[in-house]
């Protein structure tokens, strides 16, 4: 069984707070400070340029990559870091687009995050040939895989309303169809278990950021098929991901496997903390992890519908159908997010009218959500969101 008590206490949380925003930004792995000291010192430090040879920063992607891979169901080899996810949704879809020369449309769903779509729009109008984005409603995307798709691109986890899809049954549909499937697994890694092999994904993608607790900005991964390594020509052909950069080339020619999906010099300090960050997954077993989601997240939802009769639960109430976040729809849902934030209690809010609340077992108990239901009927019941210095918009909600 894995051990909560000991995870929670591998992070630090600021006195006080209850941290319900793990799926936008995870909170700081106690080692991750150390870590990056280490590095910045030690290795940045003392070893000046050698730290690339002589502290393996070259190989960091990979490597790192490699411990990604262990929590989505990938081989060493498979997966690699760098870039932000933006910027590994266009590379995967790009890749998987050359593959079907024959088809024009990519299918997605309006649960998409709006960064996948905006990237794909824009490899469209680079490619100047034609594609269609189609984009479905969710509940639609099985019925819509037509043999005139191309790549079926879709986010397991919806980011608004926690709906998980079916990446099997999807990603054989698709196959039957003769389309290649790029999964986002931007609320999938670290949240809920993910078998890329089984589920026989061609590319998929995430951030590691939100789940994964890589620190803001910590770099994407992508994952590309074993079956496909070697035969896709990368859209963004850095030189790092040249089969021998330090030949200087001036023609590119694509690295062995995945490794030609690196681009430019990768991000050593954010690799670091990063790969601190997996250090909490050591002792943990994502079946623990998903069943102790599911229950506190289950706790929460009946406390909530219990004491708060004007939020209206719109995430899956099945929780099989449901990644590792609840959401509620509240018309007031900014102002009263901004309420719970002031009383300590961190979750979200995205628009129009969601609040969004992340489930993460390596650090919240029984007693943090118990807090969280109790402050919120609290904020709900006394009208306490109803002031206007909760209404004023941040940049970042
Ligand atoms: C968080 C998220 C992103 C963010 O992309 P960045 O390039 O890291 O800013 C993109 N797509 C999905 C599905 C997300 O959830």
């Amino acid at each position: 069984m894995t051990d909560f008590t000991a995870t929670k206490a591998m992070f630090h949380l600021p006195e006080g707070v209850v941290y319900l925003d793990g799926n936008s930004l995870g909170p700081l792995p106690r080692a991750a400070s150390h870590r990056m000291q280490q590095v910045i010192e030690d290795e940045w430090g003392e070893m000046l340029i050698t730290g690339w040879n002589r502290a393996g920063w070259m190989e960091a992607p990979l490597r790192v990559g490699d411990r990604i891979g262990r929590l989505i169901g990938a081989e060493p080899g498979q997966v690699v870091m760098g870039d932000t996810l933006s910027i590994k949704v266009y590379q995967a879809l790009a890749a998987a687009l050359a593959l079907r020369p024959d088809r024009r449309v990519i299918l997605s769903d309006s649960g998409n995050f709006p960064s996948d779509l905006y990237m794909a729009e824009g490899l469209i109008r680079a490619l100047g040939q034609g594609h269609e984005l189609r984009v479905v409603a969710p509940g639609e995307v099985a019925a819509q895989i037509t043999d005139e798709v191309a790549v079926l691109m879709l986010t397991e986890v919806d980011y608004r309303t926690g709906r998980l899809h079916d990446m099997a049954a999807l990603t054989k549909a698709a196959h039957a169809a003769g389309a290649l499937t790029v999964w986002d697994l931007a609320h999938s890694a670290g949240a809920v278990p993910v078998n890329l092999a089984d589920a026989g994904a061609d590319f998929a993608v995430g951030c590691t950021y939100k789940f994964l607790n890589g620190g803001p900005g910590a770099p994407a991964f992508i994952y590309v098929a074993p079956r496909h390594a070697d035969a896709v020509q990368p859209a963004l052909s850095g030189w790092l991901g040249h089969a021998a950069p330090f030949d200087f080339e001036p023609r590119y020619r694509a690295g062995a496997g995945v490794a030609r999906m690196r681009v430019g010099t990768p991000p050593v300090l954010a690799l670091a903390a990063l790969d601190a960050a997996l250090d909490v997954w050591e002792g943990v077993a994502m079946a623990d992890l998903r069943a102790r989601s599911q229950s506190l997240s289950e706790r929460f939802i009946s406390a909530v519908e219990a004491a708060c009769p004007d939020l209206t639960l719109a995430s899956p109430r099945d929780p099989e159908c449901r990644g590792s976040q609840v959401s509620f729809r509240f018309a007031e849902g900014y102002a009263a997010t901004q309420a719970l934030i002031a009383r300590g209690v961190i979750g979200d809010f995205r628009a129009p009218d969601i609040m969004r609340f992340g489930i993460t077992p390596l650090y919240l108990d029984e007693g943090d959500i118990d807090r969280a239901a109790q402050t919120l009927a609290e904020i709900l019941n006394g009208r306490i969101w109803d002031d206007p210095a909760y209404r004023t918009r941040a940049a970042v909600t």
